[in-house]
This record gives structure tokens, sequence and C-alpha cells, in this order.
């Protein structure tokens, strides 16, 4: 059987953001995100982190390694924070040149690169036509967002604008991790659990969870929402979630939907196994959510290429269904030939 490997969490960057970056760690603030974002743009990095921003700005030389390794294609898409920490101009102009740049990337090489196109939720109309650029005219293969801006969550119907035109261009959305927003950070302000140890998995479990309860999925029934890092643990708590939102509707404290939330997990989510490279993870979350929701990716460079290839290799999955964690999902998730 002919299996495609295509990871569906490759980031990406561009120099022209990698700058503004170094601005914005000089430049002080509360947001957690800085952490990461001193620790790789800040000045005179070394050591370690020092191989990353080369590494997110690299396309050629990573070939080389997706080569090595029989990778047939990463899908590209910006790094974290993305455009999202630039004020809303700002952040709309950027996203267009990121997308102008990930379509040139992936005319160049066409059959080793997808791309996800970029937007500036704080400006959800412009975000909106962004969204039209980018996939109807780009024809780039889907969106992600690096969860909450200026610390608000899209389960505002402000923002809905960019939720109709991905739903109406079958665009899957991929809700990304970035540090905890104000409020939800401050347990985790030390051990560095504010990034991808633990912080992100509560931030964007959390945003995934107020993006069901508001009724987004009633609202927009065939919008598709891509999970990281398995799910970020929500493929565990289908039971609790289930069980405890018909007491909230019961209670009156969460409108009324018209499915549980693990049919909406099941039916508008897709989860990739990006950092959580354990067999009986994946196993039990194919038998949770289907196998077609769970696809293959690998956070490079942030993880490794070669143990995510060894994790799909040696995966205890039939050979049809590991065909499609390993690229026939994402082939038609992300509309990749
Ligand atoms: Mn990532």
């Amino acid at each position: 059987m002919q299996i495609k490997r295509i990871a569906c969490e490759e980031a990406f960057n561009i120099p022209e953001i990698a700058r503004e970056l170094n601005k914005i760690a000089k430049a002080g603030g509360t947001s957690k995100d800085l952490v990461l974002i001193r620790a790789l743009y800040g000045d005179g990095v070394t050591g370690y982190n020092a191989q990353f921003v080369p590494k997110l700005i690299d396309v050629d030389d990573r070939l080389k390694q997706m080569d090595a390794l029989g990778i047939d294609m990463h899908v590209l898409s910006i790094t974290v924070p993305g455009v999202q920490m630039f004020d809303a101009d700002t952040a709309t102009e950027y996203a267009r040149l990121v997308n102008d740049r990930l379509a040139e990337i992936v005319a160049r090489h066409p059959r080793r690169y997808a791309a996800l196109a970029c937007f500036a939720p704080h400006s959800p109309k412009r975000a909106a036509k962004e969204i039209e650029r980018a996939i109807g005219s780009l024809h780039l293969n889907g969106l992600i967002v690096n969860s909450h801006t200026n610390d608000q969550y899209y389960d505002d119907e402000k923002y809905y604008p960019f939720f109709e035109a991905a739903e109406a261009l079958d665009a899957a959305i991929y809700l990304h991790p970035r540090a905890p927003m104000t409020g939800l950070d401050r347990p985790l302000d030390k051990y560095w659990m504010e990034g991808a140890l633990w912080g992100y998995a509560i931030e964007t479990s959390t945003h995934a969870l107020r993006l069901i309860f508001c009724g987004l999925f009633d609202r927009f029934p065939n919008l598709k929402v891509v999970l990281g890092h398995m799910g970020e643990g929500l493929p565990f708590w289908v039971t609790r979630l289930d069980f405890m939102h018909d007491e909230a509707v019961v209670v009156g404290t969460a409108p009324r939907l018209k499915l549980k939330p693990s049919e909406y997990l099941k039916r508008n989510f897709v989860i990739t196994t990006s950092g959580q490279e354990n067999h009986l993870a994946l196993k039990y979350s194919v038998d949770v959510l289907g196998e077609d929701n769970v696809m293959w990716a690998i956070d490079y460079p942030y993880q490794p290429m070669e143990p995510a290839v060894r994790f799909m290799d040696t995966a205890p999955l039939s050979d049809a269904v590991k065909a499609k964690v390993y690229g026939g999902n994402a082939a038609r998730v992300f509309h990749i030939k």
C-alpha cells in the first residue's frame, strides 16, 4: 500500500517578522509569549536556541532531511505568535506578506510544500477578505491562528466574519497554541510552564471548548478546526465534557446546543499528533475520534523529524488506517492533490 507522509504542523517564518519579534523582545511587556520570543529572537541568542530562527526561515535545506526520511510533504505555517502581537493594521499587512511568501514557496515546490494562510483576527472583516484572497486566489491549503489575540477568544460574534469565510471556502482552521492569555497565565509563570510543556495545551483546549460551548458549530456546521498535540488533551475528556455540559445546560449556565461536546469534536475537529509521540495516545485518539480525524504532524523545528517518522512507522495501526493518519486525512482536510 502506497503511504504518503504529509506532516501538518511545520513551522516557518520570514526575516521581516523575525525582525519585528526582535523589537517585541526588547520592548518588554507582560505577555508570557515573551519567554519564547526573547529566547529565540532576542539580541545575541546563542547555544541551543540559536538553531531555531534559521531553521524556521529555511525551506531548502529542510528538503534534504525530508528526503533522507522519506517525508513527502511539510504543510508550512507561520510560527507562534504569527502576526497576532502586532497592532491590527500591521498584522493585516504582514499576513498578506506571509501568505504571498508561502504561495511562492508552494509554487516553487508544489510536491513538497503545502501551506496554511494566516490572518489578523483583531480585524475580523479584513481577516475574512484575506482568507478569501489566500484560499481563493493564492490557493493555499487552509488557515492557522495562534489562539487568542489581545487576550480575547473568538467565541464572540464579532469574530464570526472569518469563520464564515473559512466555512464557505472549506478552509480548515488550525487552532495553534500560544502562551496563555492574561489571567490564565498566572499559575504558569514558573518552570517554563507557560509554553509547550503545559501552558499551550491549557490555553488552546480552553479556547477550543469556548468555540464549542458558544454554539459556533451550530451556526457554522461545516466549519473544520484542527487541534495539534493529540487534540490538546481533549480526546481524554469526552465523557466528562458531555456529562458536565449537560448539567451546565440544565442549570442555565451554558446555552443548549444541537449536539453533545463530543459530537462536535468528532464532526468539526481534526487532531494532529505533533509532539505527542505515544502509541497508546494515538490508538486511543483514533478509536475515540475516528480514523478520519487524526493526522500526522512533527512540529518541526521544535520537534525533530526522525522520531516522528519512527513513531508512525511503528504505530500499532492497520496499513489502511496508517495511510490515512500519515497523509490521506491531511490530503482530504487541506485539499492537497
Ligand atoms: Mn507548533
